[in-house]
């Protein structure tokens, strides 16, 4: 596949932007190299690049696209938007409208408050969350992204009962000290953890479902049991459903499993491919927040009507259960697809999926924490990544990433998919 012209362009944003890309997760560090491809247009479930080459996209930017790239009806809602002005400085009805609708898909939201990022929304959480207990300390669980801000830019400790050390240049080891990095799916640690700290904890942090180092599903009664011990300890439990938020079904992952936290941070599918966080709970915990209550938080873009618009629209879409039941047929062909080839070729991967997003791992062992995900074979998934991009199939450029399907991809898409899979795991294994 001729790529000449992203070549070029790779180069010249090499001179002008730090390491060429604007997340570190666009760079093909972690599939041995190789030029980011640059593209030029969506449509439906393909990418178009800059060298008029198509691909099938499983990247979805990252998680937000779930209905396809340039989805009529959300186009419609961010031109008429951007028709409108893009931005007051006032509230607006759309705020309103937009609040009332996700609060009827998730009820757990008894109020809410939008912001501009899944990172602005975690971050704010656990700032709203240390208000209203007046403690400090939190405790998330080991390979879950939970955005880039300090308190979650920390690594895990030696142990389940020690502190943790910072995961990033510029966080200091202060901040570092109150958060607390446990294994997920491991129950006996979180225990182990509550027992040390029990009284100091202000939160738990935990996706209900992650999204990060693949997709893996808590174990039966785990997130139960964290909800128990951390009421118990007198501390709230946070979900992190930037990922999982209207991913699997019209509604968030809490509502799916039948377990409910405080307080939820929401962000990607919300927003409808436009910028957008949200996080929002019990009325109680949500009066901690201004102008209401001592714990601040603001943003000049919060709430802006082209986000509002473009997420309303986003929800409409996706009210439509025949939506996630075209995601759950699609999945289903694709992971049986997959499966078969990889037996045919005798590549062992173990592949974790949930409706239309799924991890291929390439591993004889199952996959349910993040250890498990890091011992998984990185050069293989290399191999594969770079093979399946030379056929015209797109996936994020990182073991330890999903694939999304969308609403428009197609029984063809998944079988010019499996096509291009057959020669991957044949490269995969020689
Ligand atoms: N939380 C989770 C689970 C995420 O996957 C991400 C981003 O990938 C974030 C938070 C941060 O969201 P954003 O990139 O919008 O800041």
């Amino acid at each position: 596949m001729d790529i000449q012209r992203s070549q070029e362009l790779f180069a010249e944003a090499e001179s002008h932007i730090v390491g060429g890309v604007n997340s570190p997760s666009r760079a093909f560090k972690g599939v041995s190299g190789g030029t980011p491809v640059f593209m030029e247009k969506g449509e439906g479930a393909y990418l178009y690049d800059v060298d008029g080459n198509a691909y099938i996209d499983y990247i979805g930017g990252y998680g937000p696209i779930i209905t396809g790239h340039a989805h009529p009806h959300i186009t419609r809602a961010i031109t008429d938007a951007a028709e409108a002005g893009v931005l007051y400085g006032t509230p607006t009805s759309l705020e309103n409208r937009f609040a009332e609708k996700l609060k009827e898909a998730i009820p757990s939201l008894e109020k809410v408050r939008f912001v501009n990022s899944g990172t602005e929304a975690v971050m704010t959480t656990i700032r709203v969350a240390r208000a209203y207990t007046g403690r400090n300390k939190i405790i998330k669980f080991a390979g879950c992204y939970h955005g880039h801000a300090d308190p979650v830019l920390v690594a895990a400790g030696s142990g389940p009962a020690t502190l943790g050390s910072p995961d990033s240049a510029g966080v200091t080891k202060n901040t570092a000290a109150e958060i607390i990095t446990v294994p997920f799916n491991d129950i006996e640690s979180f225990e182990q953890a509550m027992g040390t700290f029990g009284d100091e904890i202000a939160a738990v942090l935990v996706e209900p479902i992650v999204g990060n180092f693949g997709i893996v599903e808590p174990k039966p009664g785990f997130l139960e049991k964290i909800n128990e011990i951390t009421h118990d300890a007198g501390a709230l439990v946070i979900y992190d459903e930037v990922i999982s938020a209207f991913r699997f079904h019209y509604g968030a992952a809490q509502d799916l499993i039948g377990v409910y936290p405080d307080l939820t941070a929401m962000g990607k599918i919300i927003g409808g491919g436009l910028p957008i966080g949200a996080y929002g709970g019990k009325v109680s915990i949500m009066e901690e927040v201004a102008p209401l209550g001592p714990a601040y938080q603001a943003g000049t873009m919060a709430g802006n009507p082209v986000s509002m618009k473009a997420g309303i629209a986003c929800l409409e879409v996706l009210e439509d259960a025949r939506v996630y039941d075209k995601l759950e047929t699609l999945g289903e062909k694709l992971e049986e697809g997959l499966n078969t080839l990889a037996k045919k070729a005798q590549v062992p991967i173990q592949i974790n999926r949930k409706t239309g997003a799924l991890t291929v791992y390439f591993s004889s062992q199952p996959v349910e924490n993040y250890d498990d995900a890091d011992a998984t074979n990185g050069d293989q998934f290399a191999t594969f990544f770079h093979s399946l991009l030379n056929e015209g199939i797109h996936l994020a450029p990182s073991k330890f990433e999903a694939w999304f399907l969308t609403s428009a991809h197609s029984e063809k898409d998944i079988d010019t998919t499996l096509t291009a899979a057959e020669k991957a795991f044949h490269a995969v294994k020689s």
